[in-house]
């Protein structure tokens, strides 16, 4: 443990202490397995050491569960990073405004070049990111940028700094279709320690965050916990708390949740807590089991065997071909410094094939851009 974990300033609406004091048995788990609405608390039950024994069952009813769903499918999108300007200072980034290299951001005519590369990988789905707002890459340069993916994509989502309600209203005027925002970790005291400096120390307005971009009309929003900052049961259990205020609440958009593990980066910070692949897969099927229409979501960070056992097990989208450098898509960006580094670096007909051999069909487009 490297905080001490407090509820003071949790809002009673993702507040997990209800939940995740309680000792679990395995008639439990059992229940939260058949239930329709396992909860919180099923979701606790699920993550327990009691459900150890079942995690077979718990893969069994998450494969279910996705099929009918989803059908047999994995939607797939690409990532583009636009900018490694910073100012922010969180600490498990390899773009944190103290690492050193050599920064860099897309020119506009660059942008067109990556995502025409991406565009000829039959991917129709591109997610944009940028660090925090910086004079570099501010909300003017986004805003071009997203133009310009709308452009040429059916889907567009933004990863990028918190905005003001009237930036995200700005971005769906011109056809942004979500954002992607991750609270990190639901812990307070252990987000405040990770948070070094930047506006991304404020925990209550990151929270909020994507609340004000679905009421400015974005049609959905990505959220997830990075896992292994802080007691990923606590993380799990917020962040089901906070996926079920934004549906009930913006009833008419989607939410889609991730399942980010931290990756060697520039900077070489240290995952305190572990997160294990069995975890993982356990955590990933008990949200299936909580929330059987929701795209569960995992990306290139993870290796290629544990994404091809998950796919259709619960995941219902994925990242592919993914860099995390800018650009590095049209070529000549090789040496550049990633966010992160990718795990499964497979590139889409490899991919494809893999989906392929596990009966599923890949998706490249999932909405059309006429019903903007
Ligand atoms: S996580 Fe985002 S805001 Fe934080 S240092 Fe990295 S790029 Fe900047």
């Amino acid at each position: 443990m490297i905080t001490k974990i407090t509820h003071s300033i949790i809002p009673e609406w993702i507040d997990p202490a209800p939940y995740i004091s309680g000792n679990y048995k395995e008639s439990d788990v059992i229940s939260a397995i058949n239930s329709d609405d396992p909860g919180p608390a099923g979701l606790a039950a699920m993550l327990s050491s009691e459900a150890d024994g079942l995690i077979e069952t718990m893969a069994q009813k998450a494969k279910s569960l996705t099929a009918s769903n989803f059908g047999n499918t994995i939607s797939l999108y690409s990532p583009l990073y636009l900018s490694n300007y910073c100012t922010g200072g969180c600490e498990y980034c390899g773009f944190a405004a103290d690492r050193k290299f050599k920064r860099s951001k897309l020119s506009f005519a660059e942008v067109k070049k990556e995502l025409s590369a991406i565009k000829k990988l039959g991917i129709e789905d591109v997610l944009l990111l940028t660090g925090e707002r910086t004079p570099e890459a501010d909300f003017a340069y986004l805003y071009e940028c997203v133009k310009i993916a709308c452009s040429v994509f059916h889907n567009v989502v933004v990863e990028a700094f918190p905005m003001h309600e009237k930036e995200y209203s700005a971005l769906v005027k011109v056809g942004c279709t979500g954002l992607t925002l991750y609270q990190e970790t639901y812990d307070p005291a252990a987000y405040a320690g990770y948070h070094r400096w930047g506006p991304k120390k404020d925990y209550l307005a990151r929270l909020e965050t994507p609340s004000l971009a679905l009421a400015a009309g974005m049609r959905t929003a990505g959220i997830g916990a990075l896992l292994g900052l802080s007691d990923p049961v606590f993380d799990a259990v917020s962040l089901l708390r906070h996926a079920l205020y934004l549906r009930k609440k913006y009833w008419r958009a989607g939410v889609s949740i991730s399942f980010p593990r931290i990756r060697p980066q520039e900077g070489g910070f240290k995952a305190p807590y572990v997160v294990d692949d069995r975890f993982l897969a356990k955590l990933i099927f008990a949200f299936r089991i909580c929330l059987p229409d929701t795209p569960l979501v995992l990306s290139t960070r993870e290796p290629a065997w544990f994404r091809d056992g998950m796919a259709g097990v619960g995941v219902s989208r994925m990242s592919v071909a993914s860099k995390t450098t800018v650009g590095g898509y049209a070529g000549n960006k090789d040496d550049e410094v990633g966010q992160f580094d990718v795990d499964d670096a497979r590139g889409k007909g490899e991919f494809c094939r893999m989906l392929s051999r596990h009966k599923l069909d890949p998706v490249f487009k999932n909405a059309d851009s006429v019903y903007r």
